[in-house]
């Protein structure tokens, strides 16, 4: 597969726009033409992971964290972001990096972390994202309006809820005439026309609406299709960063520490409250969230798990009567590699593999 047509199937599941302003995501490094056949999908990419794929003859590495984060002037061999840029490049290898809206997106990382642990029925911690919703109208000539109608619902256009497909359609008449220099694919040049035509209103996402507009204008067989596009000021589907959930069982805070320990393969971890506190409602943040607890407490949520917390923000939750769980950031975010390798494997197309790079820069003695 092409590497313009699998970020197209990413994106369409994980949009870029849901991503913070200050983040770097998307195709970072490669040639959108590439053809793809294998893929390591890995926390980061290193020195030693750029080698791993070299030596795995990889055509694609999609890492969570951007592989180039802050601004860069020059791409040499003179420092070492420039020689792994040089390197993949030398390579035919590209790197695609999603981030924060692969946190916020819909069974991104968040909800990984909570499918793993068995917690259902998951609600966003912290909205970010109500995505802008348009109305797509098209006029399409009669005969035709089934074909429209299935590229808009391949792309996705005509989502309600949890219903897709959706459209509404009302027959009319269509009046134009083909000026000189036209080639019309209904009347003569000079003359008007008039021609039975459906009108095809339905709905589409910000983040989907220019693919969709393109596709159909593909698939439409006028020369000049005529269409419209309106704001509107129905509220999208929300999306933000963390999980809360409500437990269907009551735990104490080291049941679930030894739970979080069990699933994510850790031999110690660090944690604020007290060990037999009772813990019903439990909030997550992947990555470094510490800044989430006074909301997580205030969305009732017993415990925050997450990585990154610092002696001061501990010493805060501790005041507040608020359990944490941290985690670290690389193991609440290492199983990247999981959610991502699942989700490439869907399409039956690629070999992909996890790094075998050990990325923690921490050690515990
Ligand atoms: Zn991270």
């Amino acid at each position: 597969m092409k590497l313009c047509n699998l970020i197209d199937k990413i994106e369409s599941k994980y949009p870029t726009n849901l991503a913070y302003s200050w983040d770097n995501v998307g195709l970072l490094v490669g040639d959108y033409e590439n053809d793809i056949k294998k893929i390591l999908v890995t926390l980061e990419a290193n020195e030693a992971v750029v080698d791993e794929a070299i030596s795995n003859n990889v055509d694609l590495i999609i890492t969570h964290h951007p592989f180039i984060f802050s601004k860069i002037s020059r791409v040499n061999s003179g420092d070492l972001k420039g020689r792994l840029i040089l390197k993949l490049i030398k390579n035919d290898i590209s790197l695609y990096s999603m981030h924060t809206n692969f946190d916020i997106a819909k069974d991104g990382l968040n909800d990984y972390f909570m499918e793993i642990m068995g917690f259902k029925n998951c609600e966003i911690l912290e909205e970010t994202h109500s995505e802008k919703l348009y109305k797509l109208v098209i006029y399409v000539p009669v005969g035709y309006e089934d074909k429209i109608r299935a590229v808009l619902g391949a792309n996705n256009a005509g989502y309600i809820g949890n219903y897709s497909h959706c459209t509404f359609n009302t027959s009319g008449t269509g009046t134009f005439k083909a000026e000189e220099g036209t080639n019309p694919f209904i009347g003569e040049i000079g003359q008007i026309e008039k021609a039975d035509e459906v009108k095809i209103e339905t709905v589409v996402q910000e983040g989907i609406l220019n693919k969709v507009v393109q596709e159909v204008l593909k698939a439409h067989p006028y020369e000049e299709v005529a269409y419209d596009v309106y704001e509107l000021k129905n509220q999208g589907q929300k999306e933000g960063l963390g999980r809360i959930s409500t437990l269907d069982k009551e735990m104490t805070l080291e049941e679930l520490a030894n739970k979080i320990k069990s699933t994510l393969n850790m031999d110690k971890i660090r944690l604020v409250g007290n060990l037999d506190s009772k813990i019903n409602r439990v909030a997550l943040c992947t990555g470094a969230g510490s800044d989430l607890v006074k909301l997580s407490k205030a969305k009732g949520a017993d415990v925050l798990i997450t990585g990154d917390m610092k002696y001061h923000e501990a010493q805060d939750a501790l005041d507040m009567g608020m359990n944490v769980v941290d985690c670290g950031h690389f193991d609440t975010e290492d199983i990247f590699k999981d959610v991502m390798k699942r989700f490439i494997d869907s399409f039956e197309e690629f070999e992909t593999i996890k790094s075998e790079v050990y990325l923690n820069p921490f050690k515990i003695i």
